[in-house]
């Protein structure tokens, strides 16, 4: 019987684990971390799950979180300037702003519960690797930006930088009332970065939560500098300032008196560069290791697009796996190569719409923001194809497409409030 071996249990490796034992197909997991030590880490991120990846979680009989009453329901984009600019678009359907050391945790017992064996194997590295080619069909690493990425070759027309594009600093803190309807607050300082405030589910329930996405050296850069193990009152207090000068919105919902980091480990702060990899490395003996998730392409998080860019990939591949399985095909070389051409074509649209945005916005995408601020219809349909990369690439990678899309808007209105998907050019 065939099996595949998966490293990592972060979510590309968990819902690709999840689906293929709902297909009867044999796979181990190993992981570097145990449900609990995963509990007990520091903030890893403030990912939001969009639609699509809540479907397949559903799917797959993930119901957890389904409370129809928390979620992201909204973004509301403001471009600080004179005058500010504004939009709020509707999430539909909602996102959902989730603690990944909540997720993950739930996941991994899900995967045991359903008779997926986990192997606790410590940081695996390249020749452990390379000899679970001995004992597996397939090796699929799912180790997102840790070491193992560098077995699989760097694609340079893919991955347009060496440095990043911004520094981050997240963190969950208790003293920002909630607005109103829960949502996202995408503030954008031109020449600084972004600012987003959200609402995140954790083990403790819903809190507030903040990114800042610095370009590097600008004065937003500071809070993703600052030490923060020492005196979190350094930081609280840069946060605090940094909100009154750039998101008055949030800081107007401030309690001084108990606004606070909700505990030691949740903070976090990093640099990320964006990169993508070929999807597969040979291990010797006909055997080979694919990437998925960070692993194969790693998305600065400015546009939420990097878990469910891992969750559509490792779904395809799961698919790749079982299809090729029923029809007898190995998993070799030409499997390999097909996976790499599928993955790329369902990843590459966020990797790209989000490498543009970490540029200064074009006049065409600027265009798009303002027709929005005025036009419901538009501010809706931007928002909601947040899961939709390849349209929301197809409308912003130039002109002809940022026109098609506002045309579509003229006159009669479309069905979905997505915008003119038959109209924007269809090369991506
Ligand atoms: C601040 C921040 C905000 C973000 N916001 C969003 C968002 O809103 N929406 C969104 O879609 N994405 C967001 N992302 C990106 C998202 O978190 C990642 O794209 C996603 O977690 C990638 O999933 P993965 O399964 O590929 O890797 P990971 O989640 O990194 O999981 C990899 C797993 O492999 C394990 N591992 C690592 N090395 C080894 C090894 N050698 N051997 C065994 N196991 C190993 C790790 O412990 C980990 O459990 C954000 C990221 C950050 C940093």
């Amino acid at each position: 019987m065939s099996s595949i071996g998966i490293v990592g249990a972060g979510i590309a490796g968990l819902q690709l684990g999840l689906y293929l034992r709902s297909r009867g197909i044999s796979c181990t997991l190993y992981t570097d971390r145990s449900g609990d030590e995963i509990r007990s880490s520091r903030l890893p991120s403030t990912a939001a799950l969009l639609g699509s990846t809540r479907a397949r979680d559903r799917e797959l009989g993930i119901r957890h979180w389904d409370d129809a009453a928390f979620g992201c329901f909204h973004v509301d984009v403001r471009v600080k300037g004179l005058p500010e600019l504004s939009l709020r678009g509707r999430v539909d359907p909602p996102a959902l702003f989730i603690d990944m050391r909540l997720y993950l945790p739930r996941l991994l017992e899900d995967f045991e519960a359903r008779g997926g064996p986990v192997v606790r194997s410590g940081a695996l590295g390249p020749a452990e690797v390379a000899r679970l080619g001995d004992v597996h069909d397939l090796v699929v690493v799912a180790t997102g930006r840790g070491e193992l990425g560098a077995m699989f070759p760097r694609d340079l027309d893919r991955s347009p930088w060496l440095e990043p594009q911004r520094r981050l600093f997240a963190g969950l803190f208790r003293g920002i009332n909630f607005p109103d309807e829960l949502g996202l607050l995408f503030q954008i300082i031109p020449g600084q970065g972004e600012i987003f405030e959200s609402q995140l589910l954790t083990a403790d329930g819903p809190v507030s939560c903040l990114l800042f996405e610095a370009i590097p050296e600008s004065s937003l850069d500071a809070v993703t500098r600052v030490p923060c193990d020492d005196d979190p009152g350094v930081v609280e207090g840069l946060v605090l300032d940094l909100l009154e000068a750039h998101a008055p919105t949030v800081h107007a919902r401030v309690d001084r008196s108990s606004f606070q980091l909700t505990g030691a480990l949740d903070w976090m702060q990093a640099a990320i560069v964006p990169t993508a990899r070929r999807a597969y490395v040979a291990l010797g003996e006909g055997r080979f290791a694919v990437a998925v998730g960070d692993t194969f392409a790693t998305h600065d998080p400015v546009l939420w697009q990097g878990a469910n860019a891992a969750s559509r990939g490792a779904r395809a591949l799961g698919e790749a796996i079982v299809q090729a399985l029923a029809e007898g095909r190995p998993l070799d070389h030409a499997f390999c190569a097909g996976v790499d051409e599928r993955l790329w074509s369902l990843v590459g649209p966020s990797m790209q719409w989000t490498n543009a945005f970490l540029s200064p916005p074009p006049p065409h995408a600027m265009a798009i923001f303002c027709a929005a601020s005025r036009d419901q219809g538009i501010a809706d349909a931007f928002a909601s194809n947040f899961d939709d990369p390849a349209l929301q690439w197809r409308i912003f990678r130039g002109p002809e497409g940022a026109s098609a899309f506002l045309e579509g808007f003229r006159g009669a209105r479309p069905s979905r409030a997505r915008g003119a998907t038959s109209q924007a050019p269809a090369s991506a």
